[in-house]
């Protein structure tokens, strides 16, 4: 009868709406899922990029000194022999004074490049404000010595685009001995290389 028929009527177009509903909400949260997704993702890869920016040190691009410890002590360990070459700009502070500090940027960044062209195995670190460390590994002393005096000499050589620049180096062998003990032997044979008159390599 007619009222029957429109309680069947009513009903089916009550199950229209709602199948068309749950779609359109099955949509929605399919939609939501893929915009999670990619937001995950970006999330990820920033998270990869400030991990990798605290190992770095912005200006040079060489890791830094709060990453040096770890990465060093790990190197040490792995290397059978080796050297650690504690490395210091020559009158830095004059550079600054007389060209600016953009200027003195620009040296930095120069030397860093010339500093990290040759190392075969190990690393360049910037240790602190004019100042690198690099680690050789499976080289002995005098090899680390004829390294270290072959880069004094590319960056006497080099022209940074500013003016001429030095360094002093003190190499010091890492076989046996701790990260502690390596860096206070580099500093002292590098102390050496001032007192000795600068632009020179000691051990
Ligand atoms: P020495 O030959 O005895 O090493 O003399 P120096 O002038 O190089 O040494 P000093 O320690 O007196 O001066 C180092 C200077 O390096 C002082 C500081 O302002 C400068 N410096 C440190 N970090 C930076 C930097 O990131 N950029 C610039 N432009 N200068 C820096
Ligand atoms: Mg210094
Ligand atoms: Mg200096």
């Amino acid at each position: 009868d007619m009222l029957n028929l429109l309680n069947t009527l009513v009903f089916i177009l009550y199950m229209v709406v709602l199948t068309l509903s749950q779609t359109s909400e099955k949509e929605r949260i399919l939609r939501l899922n893929s915009q999670l997704q990619t937001a995950n993702q970006k999330l990820e890869e920033y998270a990869q990029e400030l991990k990798r920016n605290a190992m770095k040190d912005a200006l040079t691009g060489l890791y830094n000194r709060s990453y040096a410890e770890n990465r060093i002590t790990r190197l040490l360990k792995t290397g059978h022999s080796g050297a650690m070459l504690m490395i210091d700009l020559d009158n830095f502070k004059y550079i600054n004074d007389t060209y600016g500090h953009n200027a003195g940027d620009a040296v930095l960044q120069m030397v860093a490049l010339t500093l990290q062209e040759g190392i075969e195995a190990g690393e360049a670190f910037r240790w602190g404000g004019e100042e690198f460390v690099l680690i050789l590994q499976n080289k002995k002393q005098q090899q680390a010595v004829a390294f270290a005096e072959q880069i004094r000499t590319a960056v006497e050589q080099s022209d940074n685009g500013v003016c001429p620049v030095t360094i002093s180096v003190g190499v010091a062998e890492y076989d046996g001995k701790d990260y502690q003990a390596t860096i206070n032997m580099a500093d002292q044979a590098l102390y050496r290389a001032k007192m000795n008159g600068r632009n020179r390599v000691e051990a």
